[in-house]
């Protein structure tokens, strides 16, 4: 077991990297972030291997706002980022260059094994969880555990399709949940209407404070997020909700609805529980950290090439 060694925790978002290293038995002892090149995937790589060889670590995790190659060793689609991601061997590629184990994982996944192992959920065994960033991710807990599979694939609760003839996702589909209810699409539809707004953030403020579009706008977007999050408790049979995310505070502008929405189905999944997330902007990172101990952990176990 990796008990006292050291492992770096990657989230790779749309604006910015943030990364974590964490030392087992310690908890963490370093976290910063830099801006996402903008260069494409051939930055992003060269950020992660500058970052991690200028570290002290055992191993690296890399969360990833997207899915991964059938073997987990790269990446296959990352709707919200520039550039070609398709086929992109990033584990391999950073791990080269770093000669320590390197885990990719999905970057909703990582979030929810964060708040499952030392957050939100840490009393829980069953759990959505969502994230409300850019884009909206998802995952789910089943009897403790995460779900996941090939290409970390499960969980994708912005691609729920809410608004069938509406506005085109990052993804291909039309009318997703992250096109109504995401962090772009709140500033997008509001704009659209006329707002000023530039940020969620905004949204919300002038929400709050005009009689401007922004109202109308929270309102359609917790409409949706409360239709979808009702189809899957009522689909997993879980009842318990944990929200986090970049733009997570926006979710108090939506709670009021999106609890009106589930209260209408406590027939089928009784009294639905919404939980705030508490690991605070880091918990992709420290998710993907986790994964890497797991990973590493994984790979000492197995036998040497050519060894006895
Ligand atoms: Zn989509």
């Amino acid at each position: 077991m990796l008990n006292s060694t050291a492992t770096l925790g990657v989230d790779v978002g749309g604006t910015r990297i943030k990364w974590v290293r964490w030392i087992a038995g310690a908890g963490i002892a370093e976290q910063g972030q830099l801006p996402t090149p903008r260069t494409g995937p051939a930055g992003v790589v060269e950020a992660i291997g500058a970052l991690a060889g200028g570290q002290q670590c055992d191993a690296v995790g890399v969360g990833v706002p997207g899915h991964l190659t059938d073997d987990g060793r790269g990446t296959r689609m990352i709707p919200n980022l520039p550039g070609e991601w398709a086929g992109l061997r990033l584990a391999d590629q950073v791990e080269e260059r770093i000669g320590h184990p390197v885990v990719l994982t999905n970057d909703a996944r990582a979030f929810a094994r964060a708040e499952l192992d030392h957050g939100a959920a840490r009393d829980l065994a069953n759990v959505l969880f969502v994230t409300l960033g850019t884009g909206i991710g998802g995952a789910l807990a089943l009897n403790g555990k995460i779900l996941r599979s090939r290409g970390d694939a499960v969980g994708e609760l912005g691609h729920m399709i809410c608004r069938p003839g509406g506005r085109r996702c990052g993804c291909g589909a039309i009318g997703c949940l992250e096109t109504v209810a995401g962090g772009s699409a709140l500033v997008t539809c509001a704009r659209a209407l006329g707002s000023a707004a530039e940020t969620p953030d905004d949204v919300v403020r002038l929400a709050e404070s005009t009689d401007g579009p922004e109202r109308g706008v929270l309102l359609d977007a917790a409409q949706a997020l409360g239709l979808v999050l009702g189809n899957v408790l009522a689909y997993t049979g879980v009842n318990t909700v944990v929200i986090g995310g970049g733009v997570a505070s926006a979710f108090d502008a939506m709670r009021e609805r999106v609890q009106l929405a589930l209260a209408e189905r406590s027939g089928l999944i009784g009294t639905a529980i919404i939980r705030m997330a508490e690991l605070g902007p880091i918990a992709g990172a420290l998710g993907a950290a986790f994964e890497a101990i797991e990973y590493a952990d994984a790979r000492l176990t197995l036998p040497a090439p050519g060894g006895t």
